[in-house]
C-alpha cells in the first residue's frame, strides 16, 4: 500500500534536505571539477539522512540529465529499504512550473513537487519576461491540473528570489496559489535577507496564510544562513531547507547540524523531536570525507570547536573542560564512540578518522577493508577498551599502515582529540599545522 502525506503528522520542525539538489550546485562540485557524487555516494547520503531522522529529501527533476533520472530510482530503492526500520521518507522533486518537469518527476515516483518560478523584478526582467498576472495564471493552471491528475502529491510553490520580491507582489501571486498547495516557499535565493527582514516576512506570511506551512531556504552570501534560518523557525516556519555542511551555490545555505545545534542551545528541544542529534558530528564527518576535506572550522558541530591550543590553554582544559567548552558538543556526537560505533559510522567515517585525525595514509578500498575488520573485532574487545585503540591497532598491525611522519617543528601547535582531553593520553596527540592534520606518537 502506498503511504501518503495525508497520513503523516508533521513534527515541530521538518528539515528538507537538499544536499543532492542545492548541494550539487556547489562550486566545489562544478566549477572546480574536484568532487562528484557517484550514484553510490548519493545512496549513502540518503541513507545517512534517513538514519538521522530527515523525512523530506529534495532531488533534481529527472529531466535535468539521464544520470539524475537513473540516480532517482537508486535513491528511491535505498529509501524503500529503510521504511520498516525508520518509517517513510518523502522524496521531493525540484521542478520548474513546466509540464515536462512535472511529468518526469511523477514518472520517477516522486512523492512531491517543489515548484518554483521567479517573482522578483530581476527575474521578471531577465529570466522569463512574464508579468505577475501571467506568472500567477501559468502556475495556477498547472497546479490545478497536477492536483486533478495526481492528488497524492505533496505540493510546494516558491516565488524564487522571494526576498527581492516586494511583499505586495508576493501576496498577489501567493493569494491565488496558497489554497492549492501544502507549503509556500520563501527562498532567499541570492542571500540578501537580514534576520529582522526574515522575522517580519515570516510573520506576515503566517498571518496571511495561517493554513499553509511556510518553507525557508537561506543562502550564506552575507554569512546569515544560520541566523536567518533560526529566526525563521522561531517565528513559526515549520519547514526549512538545509544541506550537509551547508554546501550549495556560492557560499552555500544553512547547514543542517548548525540549525539543530542552535535550537538546542536556545532550549527549543521540541523542535529536535525525532532527530538523532548524536549523529550530527558523524554525519558531518561522513559528508566531509565524501568531499575529501575536513569538517569546516566554521561549522558549529565540528571537532575544531573542541580543539585547544597547547600550553596554558590546554592545561586549563584538562583541569576543567567547562573553561573553554561552553557548548554541549558531546550531545551532538563529537565523541569517539559515537563517531566510530554509532549508527552513522561507516567506511567514510572510518576513513576520515584514520586519515584526517590520525594522519594515516589510507585509500578508500583499504578503509572499506579496515571497517569490515573493525566491525568484527571491536565487540570482542574487553569492556572499556577505547574503540580508537582497536581501530588504530587494526590499521597498524593488520594493514601495515603508518602515520605520516611529523617534522618536529610542526608538532604540538594545536592538539585535537575526539573525546575529552583526559582521554587523549590513551591514543596520542594529533597535531594540526599548515593545513595538514598529522598524528604525532608519544
Ligand atoms: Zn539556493
Amino acid at each position: 500500500m502506498e503511504f501518503t502525506f495525508s497520513q503523516y503528522q508533521p513534527r515541530h520542525l521538518e528539515i528538507i534536505d537538499t544536499t543532492l539538489r542545492e548541494g550539487q550546485q556547489s562550486s566545489l562540485l562544478h566549477d572546480h571539477h574536484k568532487y562528484f557524487f557517484s550514484t553510490s555516494d548519493k545512496v549513502d547520503i540518503v541513507r545517512s539522512l534517513i538514519l538521522y531522522g530527515v523525512k523530506f529529501i529534495e532531488l533534481f527533476a529527472p529531466t535535468v540529465s539521464t544520470q539524475e533520472a537513473a540516480d532517482f530510482s537508486a535513491i528511491k530503492q535505498a529509501r524503500d529499504e529503510l521504511i520498516t526500520q525508520r518509517g517513510y521518507t518523502f522524496l521531493l522533486s525540484h521542478v520548474r512550473c513546466h509540464p515536462d518537469d512535472v511529468e518526469s518527476a511523477v514518472k520517477a515516483g516522486a512523492d512531491g513537487l517543489n515548484m518554483y518560478i521567479g517573482t522578483s523584478d530581476q527575474s521578471i526582467a531577465h529570466k522569463h519576461g512574464m508579468t505577475l498576472n501571467q506568472i500567477t495564471r501559468k502556475a495556477r493552471d498547472l497546479i490545478e491540473q497536477v492536483k486533478k491528475s495526481y492528488p497524492h502529491l505533496i505540493l510546494r510553490f516558491s516565488g524564487e528570489d522571494a526576498f527581492r520580491t516586494r511583499e505586495v507582489d508576493l501576496f498577489r501571486v501567493y493569494d491565488e496559489i496558497a489554497p492549492l498547495v501544502h507549503r509556500l516557499g520563501t527562498p532567499d535565493t541570492v542571500g540578501v535577507a537580514t534576520p529582522a527582514f526574515v522575522a517580519k516576512r515570516i510573520r506576515a506570511l503566517r498571518e496571511r496564510y495561517p493554513d499553509t506551512d511556510v518553507e525557508g531556504h537561506f543562502h550564506d552570501d552575507r554569512g546569515y544562513a544560520t541566523i536567518n534560518a533560526l529566526e525563521a523557525v522561531q517565528n513559526g516556519m515549520r519547514f526549512i531547507q538545509t544541506t550537509l555542511l551547508g554546501i550549495g551555490e556560492r557560499s552555500g545555505i544553512t547547514s543542517m547540524t548548525a540549525i539543530m545545534f542552535n535550537l538546542f542551545v536556545d532550549k527549543s528541544y521540541e523542535k529536535l523531536d525525532g532527530y538523532h542529534i548524536r549523529g550530527s558530528y558523524p554525519i558531518n564527518v561522513f559528508m566531509a570525507d565524501k568531499l575529501r576535506k575536513l569538517v569546516p572550522s566554521k561549522e558549529p558541530v565540528s571537532l575544531t570547536n573542541r580543539t585547544h591550543a597547547a600550553g596554558v590553554h590546554s592545561k586549563a582544559v584538562i583541569n576543567d573542560a567547562g573553561t573553554y567548552e561552553a557548548h554541549p558538543l558531546d550531545q551532538f556526537g563529537v565523541a569517539e564512540t559515537e563517531v566510530l560505533l554509532g549508527p552513522l559510522s561507516g567506511w567514510n567515517v572510518i576513513h576520515y578518522f584514520l586519515h584526517e585525525i590520525c594522519g594515516f595514509d589510507i585509500d578508500d578500498a583499504t578503509a572499506k577493508a579496515v571497517t569490515a575488520t573493525f566491525k568484527k573485532k571491536v565487540y570482542n574487545m574487553p569492556p572499556g577498551t577505547p574503540p580508537s585503540q582497536v581501530l588504530i591497532s587494526i590499521a597498524e598491525k593488520d594493514f601495515g599502515l603508518h602515520a605520516i611522519n611529523v617534522p618536529d617543528e610542526f608538532r604540538g601547535a594545536v592538539v585535537q582529540t575526539m573525546t575529552d582531553t583526559a582521554n587523549a593520553a590513551d591514543f596520542g596527540e594529533i597535531s594540526h599545522s599548515t593545513g595538514i592534520i598529522l598524528r604525532s606518537k608519544r
